[in-house]
């Protein structure tokens, strides 16, 4: 049995499954219709139905020459008209063929297209084919790539460049995607400073403030900056109260069970409270609960923690909200640049690299670090319970699959 079932510590997959049961419990449904400049990491409400076929009509590959394969007997053609992209062609007269650019429409009666590298312009001006031509060579019939009704996006899709580009190919101009989520970001701690003032004693800058605001704005949230929460009971209930507005209440610090844990106290007073011991390193303990009905997920305080628990536990609740389902970052299997000696009893997710198509961690993994994840292109998995040798298999998630 691996280290996870030891009690107490939730495996990183059963604290997902809870999470994604929570945002299935409070989907945010609200929608609006957005232009498609303004769509870019908008979750598609509703399934993208083709209304056209595409392309509307046939149309040429290639530039060359457009004819009707069962009437040509191999003789050289004189050329009856020229069309260009953009253009709406006459009926092919019969025993001609027509000059076509690409993406021009073929003349009804063509059905067949020669490129000009394979074509002879004649003295006089008529077209030889040198080879052989196959019937419907070099067309691109009607409705090749989408029949009119059919589905061609999911809801629940997160659109990017390309879901968009695929909905402007189908001459949608709006889209009907989920509202954006507001989510309050909270730092506890009295340590904390902003950047641009002087650090006093004991006093660290907030970072975690700054990664999430920027990790969510581009996650296509609303963010509500709830600003620093001093370790105080009385100003923790008086902030959260006043976040009754947000569909999140996303907070740092104050999670573990120190003597500070003024968050899990409010939270306690008015709310629900579970407080999760994961089996991940770095970010072992979780607030998940509610402060007067609205959601709160407290991630651990230190940055390289709050990284790791909101690329894998809190980006997946959140998008589950908004009814995306495939909400897991997709990992590659790679072999690792490194060993790993003593099985540990937490799933263990390195800052690494890939150097030479092998995972490597960067040097220094302590959770307090967020410089070793600016070195790292992702994150490499090592399971609870397990050793590795060089060349081993392991698991890498690049940051890019998780920071959009
Ligand atoms: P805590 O969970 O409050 O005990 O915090 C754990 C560690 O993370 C402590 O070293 C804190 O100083 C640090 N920390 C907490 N919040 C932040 C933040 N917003 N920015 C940078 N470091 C933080
Ligand atoms: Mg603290």
């Amino acid at each position: 049995m691996s280290g996870c079932d030891k009690p107490g510590l939730l495996p990183v997959e059963e604290a997902l499954a809870r999470l994604l049961a929570l945002a299935e419990q409070a989907p945010i449904t609200d929608c609006e219709n957005v232009g498609l400049n303004d769509a870019d990491g908008r979750v598609l409400a509703e399934p993208l139905v083709s209304t056209l076929d595409l392309p509307p009509w046939p149309n040429s590959a290639m530039d060359g020459y457009a004819l009707r394969h069962a009437d040509w007997q191999g003789e050289a053609l004189a050329v009856s008209q020229k069309i260009f992209a953009g253009q709406a062609p006459a009926p092919l007269q019969p025993g001609t063929c027509a000059r076509i650019f690409t993406g021009a429409p073929l003349p009804e009666g063509a059905d067949t297209v020669e490129m000009q590298e394979n074509a002879e312009v004649l003295a006089d001006g008529r077209v030889s084919f040198r080879e052989p031509l196959k019937a419907g060579q070099h067309v691109r019939p009607q409705g090749q790539e989408t029949r009119t009704g059919e589905q061609v996006l999911d809801a629940g899709t997160v659109l990017g460049p390309i879901s968009i580009g695929l909905a402007a190919t189908l001459g949608q101009a709006e889209l009907r995607v989920r509202r954006r989520p507001r989510v309050a970001v909270l730092s506890t701690g009295d340590e904390l400073v902003e950047p641009g003032t002087a650090l006093g004693a004991g006093q660290i800058y907030n970072s975690n403030r700054y990664l999430l605001k920027s990790w969510l704005t581009r996650l296509g949230c609303e963010v509500v900056d709830a600003g620093i929460l001093p370790d105080d009971l009385a100003r923790t209930r008086e902030k959260l109260g006043a976040l009754s507005e947000v569909d999140l209440i996303l907070s740092t610090g104050g999670v573990s069970v120190g003597e500070a844990d003024f968050l899990g106290m409010a939270l306690r007073e008015a709310g629900e409270l579970a407080l999760w011991k994961l089996a991940i390193k770095p970010g072992k303990p979780l607030t998940v609960g509610h402060y007067q009905g609205v959601p709160v997920i407290g991630l651990p305080g230190n940055p390289a923690s709050s990284l790791v628990t909101f690329a894998l536990l809190a980006r997946p609740y959140l998008l589950r909200r908004l009814g995306v389902q495939d909400v897991e970052p997709l990992g590659f299997s790679v072999p690792a640049g490194f060993t790993w000696s003593k099985p540990g009893n937490r799933r263990e997710y390195l800052r690494g690299r890939l150097e030479n198509g092998r995972a490597v961690p960067s040097s220094n993994q302590s959770s307090g670090v967020l410089r070793s994840a600016a070195w790292a292109e992702g994150l490499v998995e090592v399971r609870e319970g397990t050793t590795l040798a060089e060349g081993d298999m392991v698991t890498f998630i690049p940051f890019t699959e998780v920071l959009m």
